[in-house]
């Protein structure tokens, strides 16, 4: 690639950022380090009606929990800057005026009275209507209106709109590096609005080819919703010169629905049970809630990996890729041309995948604030160590409290069943003799303990469950957990004969 790869993620603020827009971020991040370019954050806010408070902070610190790390834009700065659409406002008349000038636009004075008034003349005709070649003779524009009155409309602050001039029967012919070539007849499109003068703002598609072009966007990598204005796009290029340097496209396919048929929306999330949304969102308008990964208990690692895959294939088995890992493999080459399914509980493996491989120290940080929502104060290290011991059993962070809480809360309280089934009989007595052989240990290390309980229980004569479970009633107070001897070594010998003398004190054995 002789080109320098300036790719850019142009999100517009209207809400919370879909997981379909977390891939297309991913992919134009993988792509740029891929091949050593730049990623560009760049927000897309010309619609004001559409403007969600918050998105812009979300979308931000969605990326930065997924590691999708930006080079220039929004929150970083750059040669271009701003990199926030509403401040440029100024740049964007002057290329709106440009393809009037050049005969590609003209500036259109109809109002919506207008507009209905041939819309429903087209539908009682029985046509569809559409803003285009056939239309825009018939109403007030600077093609159909003489060049003073154009001018004196403009002056006295009547309101007006630049459209682009969409020529008639021609073919367009297009590359896009996924779709391959596509050709579109240009009588199947409309005149689109590319500026407005009610709010001094250009439409997304005067900014949006504007931009890329001043900020020397080579590829734009986006989702397929914008394969229809691609056209458009294109002769933009053309109308401004700019073909020589017009980026290169790829339109990525489309995330479906679990069950295949349409786009993924938040209604199958909440269906279904899974999140759509990297992170948790609460509209700050309506107040409405949403779930995310994040909070959820996923890891961003394997959120990230797990998306990676929703379209694009490695070629090879692997299913397990490091951010680094991804980069290395990434290609537009492998994006498929058809829509991904989401599967929810592939979502989960992925994540427990992640979970069972982290060591003890990279367990530790995740697991202390947990902790310490639970009032919980201990070292990293134990942090660490309870979760390593349980990880195998865990799919979520979520998960991580409930299989490891006994490791630092005493019981209170004895699941029914197995109190029925092992507070009787001679089990109170043995669990007493048991409180003094541990007592008298004095390694207390999980293979000490063993060997020294173990070979108590042959010389009594005792059941190895019977009295494992015993154990277990009085340090876990339920059929839960690891091997007994983790949970002694963990909790340390004081805890342990505790946990028996609470059992014994506070619970009357069965008949
Ligand atoms: N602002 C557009 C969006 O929200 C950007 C589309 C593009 O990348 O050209 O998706």
């Amino acid at each position: 690639m002789s080109r320098e790869v300036r790719v850019r993620f142009a999100p517009s603020p209207t809400g919370p950022l879909h997981i379909g827009g977390v891939r297309t971020a991913l992919y134009n991040y993988l792509f740029a380090r891929r091949h050593g370019g730049k990623m560009l954050l760049r927000i897309e806010d010309t619609d004001s009606q559409r403007f969600v408070p918050g998105a812009e902070e979300y979308i931000i610190e969605s990326l930065k929990w997924c590691g999708i790390e930006i080079d220039e834009g929004v929150g970083v700065g750059g040669p271009h800057a701003p990199y926030r659409q509403s401040e440029r406002r100024e740049i964007y008349l002057k290329y709106a005026t440009q393809l009037v000038d050049a005969g590609w636009a003209y500036y259109a004075f109809d109002t919506p009275e207008e507009l209905d008034a041939l819309r429903k003349e087209a539908e009682e005709a029985g046509k569809t209507f559409a803003y285009n070649y056939e239309v825009r003779e018939k109403l007030p524009t600077s093609l159909s209106l003489p060049k003073e009155e154009v001018e004196a409309r403009i002056a006295r602050g009547d309101q007006w709109v630049v459209r682009f001039k969409m020529p008639e029967n021609e073919v367009v012919a297009m590359d896009d590096l996924i779709r391959g070539h596509v050709e579109v007849n240009t009588s199947t499109l409309d005149d689109k609005v590319l500026y407005k003068s009610a709010d001094a703002l250009p439409t997304y598609h005067l900014a949006n080819i504007v931009d890329d072009h001043l900020m020397e966007v080579s590829h734009v990598i986006r989702g397929e919703e914008w394969l229809p204005s691609l056209p458009l796009h294109y002769l933009l290029y053309r109308a401004f010169g700019w073909d020589d340097t017009r980026p290169e496209f790829a339109h990525l396919p489309l995330l479906l629905k679990p069950t295949g048929g349409g786009k993924l929306s938040k209604r199958d999330g909440d269906k279904m049970g899974f999140p759509v949304f990297p992170l948790f969102w609460q509209s700050p308008t309506t107040g409405d809630t949403a779930r995310g990964y994040r909070e959820d208990g996923y890891l961003a690692e394997a959120f990230i990996n797990m998306l990676a895959l929703l379209g694009w294939n490695p070629g090879t088995k692997q299913e397990i890729f490091s951010m680094q890992e991804l980069i290395d493999a990434f290609s537009l080459d492998r994006v498929s041309k058809a829509g991904a399914r989401f599967q929810p509980d592939k979502a989960k493996w992925f994540n427990a995948q992640y979970m069972h491989n982290l060591t003890d120290e990279q367990l530790a940080p995740i697991m202390q604030p947990i902790l310490k929502a639970h009032g919980i104060e201990t070292s990293d290290e134990l942090a660490g160590k309870a979760a390593g011991i349980m990880k195998e059993r865990m799919t979520l962070t979520t998960d991580m409290w409930d299989l490891t809480s006994f490791f630092f809360v005493a019981p209170t309280e004895y699941e029914e069943k197995l109190t029925k089934k092992q507070w009787k009989g001679e089990n109170p007595a043995m669990l007493a003799e048991l409180r003094s052989v541990l007592e008298a240990i004095d390694d207390f290390s999980k293979e000490n303990t063993e060997a020294v309980v173990r070979a108590w229980i042959e010389a009594k004569g005792f059941a190895l469950g019977q009295v494992m479970n015993t154990l277990r009633l009085a340090l876990v107070g339920a059929g839960k957990g690891p091997g007994m001897f983790d949970v002694t070594e963990f909790i340390g010998k004081a805890e342990c004969l505790k946990r028996i003398d609470n059992l014994i004190k506070n619970v009357t054995p069965a008949e």
